[in-house]
């Protein structure tokens, strides 16, 4: 049995007994299924995008307050047209719900997310409190009484007035949603939104807008939170702010995390246990301590602090791997499908100037790291940039990759001015990069980490990953990610996470992640470091090769017989300025490079 048998069989055990169960239990039951829907959109967003949100609770509400509105309002039966089929309202109310959800979180998304650390939360905090207290005043939505008498949803004529038939068609939207998420996340827009938590700098230089990838997981975990409110005020047949309070958004964010905030069936794990906890200490706590309160709160404190401690990624990881003894990994799909074509581009011929710095000075306060610093990179050639510690090569390498702005002079990459530009602009231009301290999704497998290199040869978005209607461009992709592992030498490691590799072959996956990109200029942070010496040489052979393809390498490095071997110019910084240029043979007599390196390093290379 594989979890995906195990997860059919318990969906199936739920349809077969739903309706032998007590309504109580079917009332739970569906509660669960809404919070849980809910509870998803925040294991995106917080779990595996990396944003913290308290405000949940106001998009339910949204959700809720648009289809009560709708219903119950006799301003909006008068717009509509005579004749206008009551059972339609509810739906009418989905679709006001989602356009003004969207509307808000869009606007909202775009404000808070610009914050950064401890202040988006409370950013959330904030904009979670103003939407309660709006639902409370306004007069149209009945003041903090509310709304009464909404109708029952009716599917083709079949009224769903009651938890024993409404829940069934809130799981099936919940299982829909979590079904839709997970293919998202294993797509080539899921592996841009992994990025999100930690790897920003990263994703934008292979070619990743990260600011609107992080609106739309906040607009799309909205979204979850409306329709989960719009089938609340639904069940619920009337509507009042208490639901939608900013407490409830923090309920929500402990049901994500304690089911485990990266997961997406721990956000059903979180929402029942915390639906039956809850449950349970209304009951008992109010008796035990002689008066009423909202004491459960506290112990959800307390239990998220003791949750955190003990077990950091939430529940599920645990059950799921307790359960790894009996259940045999799912294997992967069976059904293959031909591979799309990937974009392809065209390289420059040979000689021709890719990257052009011009007059290049950075200062850092009174620091100068770089001073009228020159240099080009051109086709199918190796340019080495050497320099003693401190000399301003990694300084150098962020603004000719658009990591950094130089503070006057000019850099050109294939004849366009960047000045300015982010970095994913100088990846679509063609421009790959590696990064001296090493930045990859430890977690996710080699295979993964380098497919993102790919990303913007692909052009599948969202709802077709959601749809899985890019299964041929992703195979695409991964098969093109796979070729270039195979190319680097770590065939054997593609499946592995990236963080269990050594360091220096992690450096190798670097490389392999920028050629997927199929870049025609390539910049290289002291790529040999940490490798051993036929892993270096596997290396110098594959850059050989890669300048024989007409590829132009620019690489920072400090091992002076791999850079004499393999590079055919040379630009050598010291204290941020260009104190020679040339061929290795020219720089390596040249006495002001012999005397920054004190004569000792340079002496070792064998060209
Ligand atoms: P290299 O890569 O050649 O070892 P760097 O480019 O990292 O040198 O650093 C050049 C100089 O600029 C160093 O003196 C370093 O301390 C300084 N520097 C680098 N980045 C910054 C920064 N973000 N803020 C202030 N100083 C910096
Ligand atoms: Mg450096």
């Amino acid at each position: 049995m594989t979890s995906r048998h195990l997860t059919l069989a318990c969906i199936a055990a739920l349809a077969l007994v739903w309706g032998f169960l007590p309504e109580f239990t079917l009332t739970v039951m569906s509660y669960i299924g809404l919070y849980a829907l809910v509870a998803s959109g925040l294991v995106m967003l917080t779990g595996v995008g990396g944003m913290t949100s308290f405000g949940q609770a106001a998009f339910v509400g949204l959700g809720a307050y648009a289809t009560a509105w709708v219903c119950t309002s006799t301003d909006v039966a008068g717009w509509l047209p005579a004749g206008f089929p009551a059972a339609l309202l509810p739906w009418l109310g989905l679709v006001l719900g989602l356009v003004c959800t969207y509307a808000v979180a869009r606007l909202l998304g775009t404000v808070t997310l610009r914050l950064s650390g401890h202040y988006l939360p409370l950013g959330t905090i904030a904009w979670g409190l103003s939407l309660y207290y709006i639902f409370g005043n306004l007069d149209v939505l009945g003041g903090f009484t509310g709304l009464t008498g909404l109708p029952p949803l009716t599917l083709g004529g079949f009224s769903l007035a009651s938890p024993l038939h409404l829940g069934p068609v809130i799981w099936a939207v919940l299982l829909l949603a979590l079904w839709a998420l997970n293919n998202l996340l294993d797509s080539r827009e899921g592996r841009a939104i992994r990025a999100l938590k930690g790897g920003r700098v990263m994703a934008e230089s292979m070619g990743v807008d990260t600011a609107h990838y992080r609106i739309k997981l906040f607009v799309l975990a909205a979204l979850l939170a409306a329709v989960s409110g719009w089938l609340y005020a639904h069940l619920q047949r009337f509507v009042n702010p208490t639901p939608f309070n900013i407490n409830i958004g923090i309920e929500y964010l402990f049901m994500a995390v304690v089911g485990g905030a990266g997961y997406l069936w721990g956000a059903v794990l979180g929402a029942t246990l915390i639906t039956l906890l809850k449950e349970q200490l209304q009951d008992w706590l109010p008796r035990l301590l002689g008066s009423s309160g909202n004491f459960e709160i506290i112990v959800f404190g307390l239990l998220m602090l003791f949750v955190l401690q003990r077990f950091a990624d939430g529940l599920w990881p645990r059950l799921a791997g307790w359960s790894q003894a009996f259940l045999k990994p799912s294997a992967p799909s069976a059904r293959a499908v031909a591979a799309s074509r990937l974009d392809q581009r065209v390289l420059p011929a040979a000689g021709e100037v890719l990257l052009d710095a011009r007059a290049v000075t950075r200062r850092f306060g009174g620091l100068l790291a770089n001073n009228n610093v020159h240099m080009s990179l051109k086709a199918a050639e190796v340019h080495a940039l050497i320099g003693p510690n401190g000399a301003g090569k990694s300084t150098f390498f962020n603004m000719i990759s658009g990591v950094d702005t130089p503070s006057s002079g000019e850099v050109r990459l294939m004849g366009e001015a960047m000045q300015g530009r982010p970095s994913r602009d100088f990846a679509v231009l063609g421009l790959g990069r590696t990064f001296q301290h090493v930045r990859l999704l430890g977690q996710r497998s080699v295979l993964e980490n380098v497919a993102l290199g790919a990303h913007r040869r692909g052009h599948r978005g969202w709802i077709a990953s959601m749809l899985r209607l890019d299964r041929a461009e992703e195979a695409a992709l991964l098969a093109e990610a796979r070729h270039q592992i195979e190319r680097c030498g770590l065939g054997e490691f593609a499946d592995r996470p990236a963080a269990s590799l050594a360091l220096g072959q992690q450096r190798v996956v670097e490389i392999a992640r920028a050629l997927a990109g199929q870049p025609a200029a390539l910049l290289l942070d002291e790529p040999a470091a940490g490798l051993r010496h036929l892993e270096k040489q596997a290396l110098a052979q594959l850059l050989n090769q890669l300048r024989a393809e007409g590829l132009g390498i620019l690489v920072v490095e400090h091992d002076m017989e791999f850079v004499m071997n393999l590079a055919d110019r040379i630009t050598v910084l010291e204290f941020g300025e260009v104190i020679a240029e040339g061929t290795p043979a020219e720089v390596q007599v040249n006495p002001r490079v012999l005397e920054a390196y004190l004569g000792g390093e340079l002496n070792g290379a064998g060209a």
